[in-house]
């Protein structure tokens, strides 16, 4: 199951806002932050991009920003305005898939996965519609994945479009710094150069996965391990959709018998159809996905014509799902995941409108 992600990242977000209600700012250095004096304390939240020439970025002291560049036009942040230019972004992205998880006001990702466009002419379309609509420019980044979509969107800014995919992943992340990756912010990036002469993503991938465990523990070691190779296989949150439901387990030993995983997948099918019943949700797409002791991760999905919370049919569908995985490597984990969820009516509870 191949899927499109893209990352919507609107570019100088509250400053461009500003310079679209101000037309006489527009072209200067404008700098978005705290009450707008840039004697008081407080941090530059957005500059524009002729403040950025001046070195000027996100964080810095607002008197900083004012040494650098004395003549900026310093302004107070103004979230009410903002947050109604960020609800038009918002509303343009949902006609192009229900699935859209806002991650900030000027940030967002959307599944494309079922669109029929090349996904590099929909996120041109997106970007222009964007710009007509609003005045303010976008810059997106495609993606297999949330991991890359987001690095793409960074790529090439601003008002352009950059396009990961799986052929390319591993030229284009090898120069990285490694600080493009999730969870790796400037502490951990100075721990991983010390210890392991690690800067770039490329560096991070020739760490064995035992050595990356023994430095950030066990859990985040095998997370990093992942992501340095462009791997994630993290979901798509909506405020309204209903999340999958979904269980996984880990081998204590890694197995290739076929009937030991279809036991597990067997097990965890049951488990999601129990929650399935509990949370009063059908679902209608049933994944199974497999990591291998490689870390290589594949799924395999199929969607049913309606959907179902029936425990048999479910946990064929599963079962059935396990002949198009080839099982020439050891397994290290098993996960089943039910999505495409609909309420039931019948549920004990209200549940998993997640908003980040
Ligand atoms: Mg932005």
């Amino acid at each position: 199951m191949t899927r499109t992600i893209l990352h919507v990242d609107m570019d100088a977000f509250f400053a461009a806002v500003e310079q679209l209600r101000r037309p006489e700012l527009r072209g200067k250095p404008v700098v978005v932050g705290g009450s707008g004096n840039p004697h008081s304390r407080g941090v530059v939240s957005t500059a524009s991009y002729e403040a950025r020439a001046y070195g000027i970025h996100s964080a810095m002291p607002l008197r900083t920003a004012f040494n650098k560049c004395p003549h900026a036009v310093f302004l107070p942040v103004d979230f009410s305005a903002y947050g109604a230019a960020s609800r038009q972004i918002m509303a343009i992205l949902r006609e192009y898939s229900p699935l859209v998880e806002p991650l900030s006001l000027d940030e967002a990702f959307l599944d494309a996965s079922s669109r029929p466009e090349v996904p590099r002419a929909l996120a041109e379309e997106i970007r222009r519609r964007i710009k007509d609509d609003t005045g303010l420019t976008a810059s997106i980044g495609i993606g297999p994945n949330k991991l890359l979509a987001k690095i793409a969107s960074g790529l090439h800014k601003p008002d352009a479009v950059t396009e990961i995919t799986p052929d390319t992943t591993t030229a284009v992340l090898r120069d990285l710094p490694a600080t493009v990756l999730w969870g790796v912010g400037p502490k951990t990036a100075a721990r991983l150069e010390q210890t392991l002469g690690v800067r770039t993503v490329g560096d991070l991938q020739r760490i064995p996965l035992a050595q990356l465990q023994e430095l950030l523990g066990p859990r985040w070691g095998e997370d990093l391990y992942r992501t340095c190779r462009g791997e994630d296989d993290s979901p798509i949150v909506t405020d309204w959709e209903p999340k999958s439901l979904s269980r996984e387990t880990t081998y204590q030993y890694d197995t290739r018998r076929r009937e030991t995983i279809i036991a597990t997948i067997s097990a965890l099918a049951a488990d999601v159809v129990g929650d399935l019943h509990d949370e009063g949700y059908r679902g209608r797409t049933v994944t199974v996905k497999i990591r291998y002791r490689d870390f290589r991760t594949h799924t395999r999905a199929l969607t049913l014509p309606e959907p179902i919370n029936d425990g048999d049919t479910i946990r064929q569908t599963a079962v059935a799902l396990l002949d198009r995985f080839a099982l020439d490597r050891p397994v290290r984990l098993v996960g089943v995941r039910v999505s495409g969820l609909v309420k039931t009516g019948n549920g004990k509870q209200e549940t998993g409108n997640a908003e980040p």
